[in-house]
């Protein structure tokens, strides 16, 4: 099921609730209403007794006691002004979400996330935040309670992405040390090659200068598409032969750049499974040589899991300090990207939206959210 369409659905699971809290307010208004009637019945009923004390004077003469006639009153005891009634609730402001409904709307609402490809332990910890703040929200109509639902949801995912995003640019900018090396790692397949292609063109366009290395040596293939994409963008590429020591690329693209006094090495590097012992042995040895300052994780979007598993194998051997997530075009619903942006524990730098050059963005939850409700 599409995203669109279980958010659709949701918010009529929503509105009913909302129905429910209308409900629960119009019972409350009955019970105030059996109230008013209740006081003006004890009224009726004062009214009487009064009547009936000045139609009978002498009866209550009867009654007094002639020693209380000559003792002085005793003074009454003096009390307590009385507690203001609290208010309910819902005449504070207007709607707000039955109570007991509070737990079908979580399920509905972890439901939702997980139909849009949340992965389940995001979900869970979105579902663990909205169980404190549904029960805040007060609106003025029942038409209000979906999207005051939403918004809070909104805020909660904007939450779980706070702190999630590098700003490449703009790091850039404020490094002083040219040339600035900057090393991809991941599996093949992801878009890795692509990626350093788009972001060379960016830095193009910004007026950065790069070269690439083409540090995955295991394939001749991989060696052409960076030669090819440095022929289409006017990049210099630095490349041995394949099989060669890919530290050695690496060491030979940064003195290129520093003789040029250009501002960016990018290190492409093989990418085999994370598991794979030897390549990781390898790309330690480039971390070594090349000592980059930046090194970056390419993940594809909707790898689910897997690129969470990939990323925390290729931390552990060479320290990833941002990621860049492909693919996001092709993940519909939205909420693949999301998790592996939050459950990485890394900071997005850009996500690879389509296979062009232009095609890739720097990371903006906001985009990310609009993209699951759109
Ligand atoms: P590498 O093996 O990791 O270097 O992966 P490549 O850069 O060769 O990319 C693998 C495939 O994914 C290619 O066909 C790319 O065009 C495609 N690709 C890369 N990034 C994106 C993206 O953001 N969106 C889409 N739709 N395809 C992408």
């Amino acid at each position: 099921m599409r995203a669109v369409g279980a958010f659709d659905d949701l918010t009529e699971r929503i509105t009913d609730v909302g129905e429910e809290a209308e409900d629960a307010s119009v019972s409350t208004e009955d019970l105030q209403k059996s109230e008013d009637e209740l006081e003006a019945e004890l009224e009726a009923e004062l009214a009487e007794l009064e009547e009936g004390e000045e139609d009978e004077p002498a009866a209550e003469a009867e009654t007094s006691s002639p020693e209380l006639d000559t003792e002085p009153a005793a003074e009454p005891e003096p009390q307590p002004e009385p507690e203001p009634e609290p208010e309910p609730e819902v005449e504070q402001g207007g709607y707000q979400i039955d109570p007991e409904r509070v737990e079908d709307l979580l399920w509905d609402l972890e439901l939702v996330l997980l139909e849009a490809d949340v992965a389940q332990e995001v979900a869970r910890e979105l579902r663990d935040e909205m169980e404190r703040r549904l029960p805040r929200i007060r609106v003025d109509a029942k038409s209000e309670v979906p999207q005051a639902v939403e918004s809070e949801l909104t805020s909660a995912i904007r939450s779980l992405l706070e702190g999630r995003s590098f700003k490449f640019d703009e790091w850039l900018l404020t490094e002083d040390e040219r040339p600035l090396t900057v090393m991809f790692v991941g599996v093949n397949g992801t878009g890795k090659t692509t990626t350093i292609a788009r972001v060379a063109h960016r830095m193009k366009e910004l007026g950065f200068s790069s070269v690439l290395a083409a540090g995955d040596t295991y394939r001749a293939g991989a060696i052409e598409q960076l030669k090819q994409h440095g022929d289409k963008l006017g990049v210099r590429v630095v490349n041995h032969e394949p099989g060669s020591d890919a530290a050695a690329v690496a060491f030979d693209a940064i003195d290129h750049a520093e003789s040029r006094k250009k501002d960016l090495v990018l290190v492409d590097t093989a990418g085999r499974m994370q598991t794979d012992s030897n390549l990781m042995d390898e790309l330690a040895k480039i971390d070594r040589v090349a000592d980059p300052d930046l090194t970056i994780f390419v993940g594809d979007s909707l790898a689910g899991n897997d690129a969470i598993e990939q990323a925390k194998e290729f931390d552990k051997a060479v320290g990833v300090d941002a990621s860049v997530l492909t693919k996001v075009d092709t993940d519909a619903k939205g909420g693949a990207a999301l998790s592996i942006a939050h459950a990485v524990g890394k900071p997005v730098a850009y996500l690879g939206v389509g296979e062009g050059y232009d095609d890739l963005i720097p990371f903006d939850p906001d985009w990310m959210i609009e993209r699951i409700f759109e």
